[in-house]
């Protein structure tokens, strides 16, 4: 299977058949065997397999900008969050550093959330959710609400170790998108705000699949102790070839099918396996990663695949190489953590097109949103 060719051929199916509906439908989550509603796209831009910028250009190049603006919108959902999370690393580092065992370590609270991932909570919708979860690797996005809200709210679980359930289980897992979508609804994102599920919003919005589900309906949003200072990003970083290697981590994979890419005499590829990660992945997630990067590989007659011991003899041995910037996450966590004992110049380099769409990300979406038309006609996606 070529990864790229199946991601496109997915975005154009998606773009020719439910885009018209987009607006209207998404919202309903009507079971795993009815998804046209939504695109699912989201595990390969979130490898970037296919990327954001060129999901809006294909988009555009079918549609109206009014006619689509709320698919448009949605992708750059997730181009802000990782934003957000790019000027505030510390609530990436403080998530990482959470301690499950030990928040979780009374009988009850462990009790609780043994039943909460095996699905065996008592509550319908979210038991369904926990076992869909467990063996499609994707839930709705207003399930992930619905779940997370429940989780938080209704069964007074720590949102920190949902948030490690769905990374451990999601093929879209993603560091800014989990990370912020869970502080989101706990309320700390969007401070005083939290996101409630309702029984009632539940059933008309899974074409009443659930119904009457007893829920904490009337929580106020949690309290973050920590304000996160945020950090300038550096706008003037390279974007330039300065070594003949190049490497690329799993979440940057289109990196491949770019031009710049031509020129080096060396690119590697690599996905963490468990024994590298904080937070550890399912086995089907491992393998759906294992997968896109071998296949990713293929693109390029240069590329190899790398896991993390070859890393250490193969990279450890060079000056220095270049990285396609892998964002805040597990894979920049790695290489920091690595290039301690490396200690190599690991030459970081961004895209333009982050870079620009960074620079609004700082505050909330709306603030980001009026944006939008703008980002299109700079970065000539239209
Ligand atoms: C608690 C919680 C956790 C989440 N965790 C993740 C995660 O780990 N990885 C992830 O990619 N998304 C995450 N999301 C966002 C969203 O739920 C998924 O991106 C979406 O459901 C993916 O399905 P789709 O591709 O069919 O989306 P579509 O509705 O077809 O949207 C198209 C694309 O837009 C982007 N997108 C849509 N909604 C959002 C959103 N709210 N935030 C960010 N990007 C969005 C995705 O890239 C998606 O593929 C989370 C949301 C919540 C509430």
């Amino acid at each position: 299977m070529d990864v790229f060719k199946a991601s496109e051929a997915e975005l154009n199916w998606f773009l020719a058949q439910n885009l018209k509906q987009y607006s209207r439908l998404r919202n309903f989550d009507f079971g795993p065997d009815k998804r046209n509603n939504v695109s699912q796209l989201s595990k390969y831009i979130s490898h970037r397999v296919i990327d954001e910028y060129n999901v809006v250009r294909a988009t555009l190049g079918v549609s109206t900008f009014e006619r689509a603006e709320k698919f448009i919108q949605e992708v750059f959902w997730r181009v802000y969050w990782k934003g957000w999370l790019e000027h505030r690393p510390t609530v990436w580092s403080d998530f990482v550093a959470f301690d499950q065992q030990d928040k979780l370590s009374s009988q009850k609270d462990n009790k609780n959330y043994l039943a909460a991932i095996n699905g065996e909570t008592g509550i319908e919708c979210f038991d369904f959710w926990a076992q869909e979860l467990r063996n499609t690797n994707y839930l709705h996005n207003h399930a992930r609400m619905w779940f997370a809200s429940i989780w938080i709210f209704t069964l007074g679980l720590p949102w920190q170790a949902g948030a490690q359930f769905f990374l451990k289980h999601l093929l879209d897992g993603d560091a800014a998108s989990n990370t912020l979508g869970w502080r989101w609804v706990a309320g700390i994102q969007t401070m005083g705000k939290c996101y409630l599920a309702r029984a009632e919003n539940i059933s008309k919005f899974t074409g009443e699949r659930f119904d009457n589900a007893r829920l904490n309906e009337r929580a106020l949003p949690l309290a973050d102790e920590k304000v996160h200072v945020v950090q300038p990003i550096d706008y003037e970083v390279s974007t330039k070839q300065k070594f003949e290697t190049l490497l690329i981590m799993d979440t940057n994979l289109n990196m491949l099918t770019r031009n710049e890419t031509k020129n080096y005499k060396k690119i590697y590829v690599m996905s963490l396996a468990n024994a590298s990660r904080q937070i550890a992945i399912s086995q089907s997630v491992v393998e759906f990663k294992q997968n896109l990067i071998k296949s990713a590989a293929q693109k390029h007659p240069h590329c190899e695949v790398l896991d993390a011991r070859e890393a250490k003899q193969v990279l450890g041995k060079m000056p220095g190489c270049d990285v396609c910037y892998p964002f805040i996450g597990e894979n920049l966590d790695f290489l920091h953590r690595s290039n301690d004992v490396w200690n190599i110049d690991l030459n970081f380099l961004r895209h333009h097109e982050d870079l620009f769409c960074w620079r609004f990300a700082t505050k909330g979406f709306f603030n980001f949103k009026k944006n939008i038309p703008a980002i299109i006609k700079t970065l000539a996606l239209s």
